[in-house]
């Protein structure tokens, strides 16, 4: 598996798809590990009873995918290096060997991916905004109090936190 958001609530990563549409979250020497069982490719072993072993040859296409179920754009698999065209989303991997992307094409999933998560990033940085807010809040209240029991007028606060005499009372003469 591959890259974590910050708030670990998606993890991306570059998935071969099995000719049925399957993705596939790990491999070994043999293939690529598909969950279900359909009959139509050798079971995975005792260890991972639901998964199947998708053969290296018979991956024809790859796909970021995240563990919210997100999926990226398809990259075709073709029969020669000089086929592959990362622009056009063709990769070449050679048969008999693991079906692997390069790092270039794991580098293009993964920027399609921080695309995808970006949102969730950005909600991160309002989040944090809002806590200081919230603690702000809090010392200002605290220290108003403070000021009045000292004997400051509703006027001398006022000017100080910047609003007028009658809000600064409305704001905190119940507290
Ligand atoms: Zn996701």
């Amino acid at each position: 598996m591959g890259w974590e958001s910050s708030d670990y609530n998606h993890e991306g990563w570059v998935a071969a798809v099995a000719p049925d549409g399957r993705l596939s979250a790990s491999s070994n020497g043999t293939g690529m590990f598909v969950h279900g069982t359909t009959g139509d490719y050798e079971p995975a072993g005792e260890f991972y009873p639901d998964q199947e072993i998708v053969p290296h040859d018979l991956i024809m296409s790859w796909r970021g995918a995240c563990t919210c179920g997100w999926q990226g754009e398809l990259w075709q698999r073709v029969p020669t290096v000089a086929d592959a065209d990362v622009a056009t989303r063709k990769e070449y991997a050679p048969i008999g060997e693991i079906a692997d992307v390069s790092g270039e094409v794991e580098e293009a999933v993964r920027e399609e991916w921080l695309v995808h998560i970006a949102p969730s990033e950005a909600i991160r940085g309002v989040e944090a905004a809002a806590k200081e807010h919230r603690q702000a809040g809090h010392r200002l209240d605290k220290t108003v109090a403070a000021a009045k029991a000292a004997g400051a007028s509703w006027t001398d606060i006022g000017r100080a936190a910047r609003i007028s005499r009658q809000a600064a009372h409305e704001r905190w003469a119940d507290k």
